[in-house]
């Protein structure tokens, strides 16, 4: 992306000036510091933290200084809203630029002199980024959200659907987030997506989030916590206030409450919730929820709220699989500028299968150790030093062979038994039901499941697991069966 001055840019090509003309590239670096010194002083300290401390300065090139970003979506950000004064800034430097030309880290600058980018070592927090203002309305009355805009979760530039891996475990809950956040009518409502922790739940409300706020800045996106829910609700009970408690909520386009599990039992906030919901979804507005779980298994959830919540579509962030993680670690690599080898993203696929939180964790503690110890090259030898706790925590999950021998042992059978074709009740039951635990228990694929079972095909592998979930709804001793596995299995 270019972005050029008004000026009539001659295109002299001043490289050659300015490395022989004795002020050499640093005279392109003190500018540098200059121009940012001043964007910081006239934006801000939190403008310049949360999006102009990221841009690096790459090149001049002719007439224009070349910069890099570390995704699209920053660079659209940064030309929207720093574009013009970025480049007057440089024109006023006198070194003959009259453009700026900005590129995405690690797709468009591929070939380009980018270093690794210094380490952060706490992570990026986005402090004073509120939601954007609310622009009048058409027919010249105020916007009614108040001091509630303010307690809008702050959204972070990292995470949006450009920086979102796409895998099978996540790619309908990706679907349905980004039909969602694209669409001008409402497609479904609710939109409720769930699914443990550090799976991407929060990445995606954030990035629906920000693409609706993209799309259209004039639409009232109310982004909140459960916590700051329950908070104001109190405080308007409090304080007597629940009438404007009510408008304001009810005056939104989009409300997004993240980690709704943690209403449970609070009754009156609830009660509230349910409320609040019915009214925005007969007014024909969007409501994104998030949850560890899914609607029907909401612990102190009232009935009716939990078949409200599940009205729509219900969309899981599934445990990821092989795949996910390595083409998450190969995407952040990049996204950082940091090359690792790809036997070391391997293992640690292999290795770290909690979650994409750990994974990331994972990632940042070795690139933080291979910069501090002078460009050290990354190596499993070393991932296994740094990583010593993280991964022997990794350790503990639960293995298919465990499951089987397990399952043979509860049921008396011989495991050449459990892995063979036989399809006799005694040995078949028990198969299904070692299969829906490894589904259940482990983060391993239908198919690598089915490789563990004999060679069987994934399908099938998935008709036993359906099974399973069929019977166990009104076969008490399956149940039980299940259960103690469980317990005994995850200990
Ligand atoms: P949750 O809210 O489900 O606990 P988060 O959304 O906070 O999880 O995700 C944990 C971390 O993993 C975040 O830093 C997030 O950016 C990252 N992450 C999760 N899913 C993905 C994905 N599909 N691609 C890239 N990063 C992801
Ligand atoms: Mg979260």
């Amino acid at each position: 992306m270019t972005l050029s001055g008004n000026g009539n840019g001659n295109n002299r090509d001043f490289s050659n000036d300015r490395s022989s003309g004795g002020e050499g590239p640093n005279a392109l670096e003190r500018a540098w510091v200059r121009v940012r010194a001043h964007l910081r002083s006239e934006y801000g300290d939190a403008a310049y933290k949360n999006w102009l401390r990221s841009v690096t300065l790459l090149r001049g090139a002719g007439d224009k200084v070349v910069l890099a970003v570390p995704n699209k979506f920053w660079r659209d950000w940064i030309a929207m809203h720093y574009g013009d004064r970025l480049v007057g800034l440089w024109k006023a430097e006198n070194l003959g630029f009259n453009g700026v030309e900005i590129l995405v880290h690690a797709t468009e600058a591929k070939d380009t002199r980018l270093r690794p980018e210094p380490l952060e070592p706490a992570p990026f927090k986005v402090e004073e980024e509120r939601l954007l203002p609310l622009p009048p309305q058409v027919n010249g009355e105020e916007p009614r959200l108040g001091d509630v805009q303010n307690l809008c979760t702050p959204l972070d530039p990292r995470l949006t659907f450009e920086t979102f891996v796409i895998g099978k475990p996540n790619e309908f809950a990706h679907a349905a987030a980004l039909r969602v956040a694209e669409a001008d009518e409402i497609p479904f409502n609710p939109l409720f997506l769930y699914g443990g922790v550090g799976l991407g739940k929060t990445h995606l409300m954030h990035a629906i989030a920000w693409r609706l706020r993209m799309r259209n800045p004039a639409r009232r996106v109310m982004f909140l916590s459960s916590e700051t829910f329950m908070h104001l609700f109190v405080k308007a009970v409090r304080y007597k206030d629940t009438h404007a408690f009510k408008e304001q909520f009810r005056s939104v386009d989009v409300l997004m409450i993240d980690d709704v599990q943690f209403f449970g039992e609070k009754s009156a906030t609830q009660e509230e919730l349910f409320h609040t919901f019915n009214a925005l979804v007969d007014h024909r507005r969007q409501v994104i929820i998030s949850a560890d779980k899914p609607p029907v298994d909401l612990q102190g959830i009232e009935e009716r709220l939990k078949s409200r919540l599940g009205s729509g579509v219900v969309a899981q962030l599934n445990p990821t699989n092989y795949e996910l993680r390595l083409s998450i670690l190969q995407a952040k690599a990049e996204q950082k500028g940091v090359s690792i080898p790809s036997k070391v993203t391997e293992f640690l696929a292999h290795k770290i299968t909690s979650n994409i939180r750990e994974l990331e964790g994972a990632m940042t503690r070795l690139f933080a150790h291979a910069t501090l110890l002078n460009s050290r090259e990354i190596s499993i030898d070393m991932a296994q030093e740094v990583l010593q706790d993280l991964l022997r925590a990794n350790d503990r999950h639960v293995t298919i062979d465990d499951i089987q021998k397990r399952v043979c042992e509860h049921y008396n059978i011989k495991m050449a038994d459990l892995l063979s074709p036989r399809r006799a009740r005694a040995v078949a039951r028990p198969r299904q039901v070692a299969m829906y635990l490894a589904k259940q228990l482990t983060t391993r694929s239908l198919p690598e499941i089915g490789r563990k079972f004999g060679g069987r095909d994934h399908t099938t592998i998935m008709h036993g697991v359906r099974k399973i979930e069929e019977l166990r709804g009104g076969d008490p001793s399956l149940n039980e069966d299940i259960e103690i596995l469980t317990r005994s299995l995850t200990r």
